[in-house]
């Protein structure tokens, strides 16, 4: 099946003759072309990609299994949108992200009502299909390889910005497609911070270093963190460190087609509070990752519903000592009903450079 057929099957399961998408994230994913103005149309029996003048040559010769159209002035984006979408009754929209003036705009163009559409993609989205696990695998492997690069360069006197430079740099380097996110790279009592921000601070001895961060390939996101030791690690930090192991270990093994995103996170907050840490692990367990950093289904209490199988969800439990210090530890896994497949290969025993 087609991507486009695959969301003509949901469309027809969930009684709706159309959806209209705008976002970068969905039109990307529908057309399997990358561009930031323009829209996709899929109904039941055809599918349609505008785009302005910028994109419309790549788009010809890239999007898959759509009809390519320019969109102009001379034949405006949502005069076409009426044409195509003629004889469709129940036409969807992305409630959570068109603006509400554009939503009432293209109701009126439409003279319709929209209905919510955002399930339609994010129920296929969950899923990954083989192309998508390629990618993601390769950009993990990308960020693997700047960070076993970047750890030489870890030394008392470091920058946490400087960190955060060479990861991005090496990344690059390598193939990836920019930065996934602003890494986080922070050091000493910063760790403690789940999402620090990079600053003038330097690594000293006995320090944790942290780095979450990840790269891109054909779209699709990694994310990945380590926090290692530089010089020495007290009796306290090793603890801490072997707490957040287990817990992101614990986790890992709940992960598989069935289990709930409440049910991972719990095994993992269970084992950390049992160590005496409750109360220190405030976020969530995971969120799946795919054509944006963070997307549904999340392993975290607030989702009650089993994990499809084909997620990509990440395992990334911590522990935050306000004024002393922090550890996380990420993953990015494939949950199948098989089991979980970790799609990092980078060592996770506790580092002391
Ligand atoms: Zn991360
Ligand atoms: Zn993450």
């Amino acid at each position: 099946m087609t991507r486009i057929e695959k969301l003509q099957a949901e469309l027809s399961k969930r009684d709706l003759d159309a959806v209209v998408l705008f976002s970068e994230s969905n039109v990307r994913y529908a057309g399997q072309f990358a561009f930031t103005d323009g829209a996709v149309a899929v109904a039941r029996d055809r599918a349609l990609l505008l785009t302005d003048s910028r994109y419309i040559e790549a788009a010809q010769a890239e999007a898959r299994d759509v009809e390519v159209r320019l969109a102009d002035a001379k034949h405006p984006l949502t005069a076409q949108l009426r044409d195509f979408l003629s004889g469709c009754k129940r036409i969807a929209a992305e409630e959570q992200r068109l603006p509400y003036a554009d939503w009432k705009r293209l109701e009126e163009k439409l003279e319709t009502a929209l209905l919510p559409g955002d399930e339609v993609l994010s129920a296929l989205r969950a899923v990954k299909d083989p192309e998508e696990i390629a990618a993601l695998t390769a950009a993990q492997r990308i960020a693997e390889q700047a960070l076993e690069e970047v750890l030489p360069f870890l030394r008392p006197g470091v920058k946490e910005r400087d960190i955060a430079a060479e990861l991005t740099y090496r990344m690059m380097r390598l193939g990836g497609e920019g930065n996934s996110f602003d890494p986080i790279t922070i050091t000493g009592a910063n760790t403690s911070k789940p999402h620090g921000v990079p600053g003038e601070a330097v690594v000293r001895p006995g320090d944790f270093v942290t780095m979450d961060f990840g790269t891109l390939v054909g779209g699709y996101h990694s994310d990945m963190t380590r926090t290692v030791a530089v010089g020495y690690a007290t009796d306290e930090m090793r603890r801490v460190y072997d707490t957040v192991l287990r817990a992101q270990l614990a986790g890992i093994e709940r992960m598989r087609a069935g289990t709930t995103g409440a049910e991972v996170h719990q095994a993992a907050d269970e084992l950390i509070t049992a160590a005496g840490y409750g109360g220190f692990f405030g976020h969530g367990f995971g969120h799946s990752v795919g054509l944006e950093i963070h997307e549904g289904p999340s392993a975290s209490p607030r989702n009650t519903q089993p994990l499809p199988d084909g997620a990509v969800v990440t395992a990334e439990p911590g522990i935050y000592l306000p004024g002393a210090f922090g550890v996380r530890i990420e993953d990015m896994i494939h949950v199948t009903a098989a089991g979980p497949v970790n799609l990092t290969a980078a060592p996770k025993e506790l580092m002391i450079l």
